[in-house]
């Protein structure tokens, strides 16, 4: 079976988790500092803040920019639950806006009817290593005093008009070992704003500015340097990795038929997290059963979109309807793109997938 997903683990990982091993020093050290300083500077940004996983790097950044109970976070529902989720941790609620069907990130156009005198923030999520449409909603974020939390976490050195990822708002992305880079479990804030990056960093340990002072409540969301190592490690992989990632993307768009390729708008660096096609008129469950078949494996992100979730459906009472979140659910697929793939895998994915659709 060809996977979805593959990290790359090399010697460099090996040795650098080794070396930390033998210094007798796990916890977040000077690993960490020296990988926040690496990701900041590759995102264009002063400061990065490395925490345990993406899901508490966006925890970390709604808290660090005082967003609690009564506040609204605009969003899209067409994302893993941990995006809408943070926002729920903090007491706020997530208002969903529906997402542009070509690029499946939230549509900017209907930002502004969502807006209310309760609304704090804009979460764009910057879907399969594409990043949303920021210039709009920056300028939409300004005018109505908004704060942007840019979820990054499928992003890793993706750009927009020669913008970093990460650089537009606060940015918060994920480590997990399916992502553009990993250091296993991890996340990663990324801001210029110094007062944010410290409060950050104090929530991050336990509400702390001074050794046993906790003059606010703080989590334990470090990161360990064990984790740090492989992180730094895999960061200096990503650019050529992430090149691995759209030449593949390249190769599919040239060769796949009767399927709709992902688009990439002009001025935005794709870094293809994911290769995400759309399967019209009812045939993806039929696809998925054929690809499985044939030994290439697949991902259906995501299946349901979160206002129809049971959890937002059932106990939070969500009722709406978002006909392209929804529509995409039902008809999108997502094929490896991963550098861990042969040409022979290339090749294989792209006759299987033709052979279905009869091409
Ligand atoms: C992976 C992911 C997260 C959560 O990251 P974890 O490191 O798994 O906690 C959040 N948002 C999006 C869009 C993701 O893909």
């Amino acid at each position: 079976m060809i996977p979805i997903a593959k990290p790359l683990i090399g010697d460099e990982e090996k040795q650098a988790v080794l070396e930390v091993l033998d210094s007798g020093m796990l916890a977040q050290g000077p690993r960490v500092k020296a990988f926040e300083e690496a990701f900041a500077e590759m995102c264009g940004v002063k400061y990065a803040v490395a925490t345990s996983s993406g899901t508490t790097a966006l925890h970390v950044s709604l808290l660090a920019h005082g967003i609690g109970p009564g506040d609204e976070v605009i969003t899209s529902p067409f994302t893993f639950i941990a995006s809408a989720n943070s926002v729920l941790f903090v007491g706020a609620k997530p208002v969903f806006v529906d997402i542009d069907p070509v690029t499946f990130n939230i549509d900017p156009a209907q930002i502004e009817a969502a807006i209310t005198p309760r609304t704090k923030a804009i979460m764009p999520i910057h879907l399969f290593g594409l990043m949303a449409d920021m210039a709009p909603i920056m300028d939409i974020a300004e005018r109505h005093k908004l704060v942007v939390i840019e979820d990054a976490c499928q992003s890793h050195g993706a750009s927009y008009q020669g913008k970093r990822a990460g650089a537009f708002g606060t940015g918060t992305f994920s480590l997990y070992p399916t992502k553009n880079m990993t250091s296993a479990e991890g996340g990663m804030i990324t801001t210029s704003d110094e007062v944010i990056a410290e409060s950050c960093r104090v929530i991050r340990q336990h509400g702390m500015r001074h050794r046993y002072y906790h003059d606010e409540l703080g989590f334990n969301f470090r990161m360990t340097d064990v984790h740090a190592a492989i992180g730094l490690a895999q960061l200096y992989k990503l650019q050529h990795n992430n090149e691995v990632r759209q030449a593949n993307a390249r190769f599919f768009n040239q060769y796949l038929k009767g399927v709709v390729t992902p688009v990439v708008p002009e001025g935005c660096e794709h870094v293809f997290h994911q290769y995400t096609v759309r399967v019209s008129g009812g045939r993806r469950d039929a696809l998925m059963t054929y690809l499985h078949d044939h030994g290439v494996g697949y991902g259906v992100y995501y299946p349901v979109p979160i206002h129809k979730q049971t959890y937002y459906v059932k106990e939070l009472g969500y009722d709406m309807s978002l006909p392209e979140a929804e529509r995409a659910a039902e008809e999108v697929l997502s094929l490896p793109v991963h550098p861990a793939l042969s040409s022979q895998d290339l090749e294989t994915i792209v006759a299987t997938l033709n052979d279905f659709v009869g091409a």
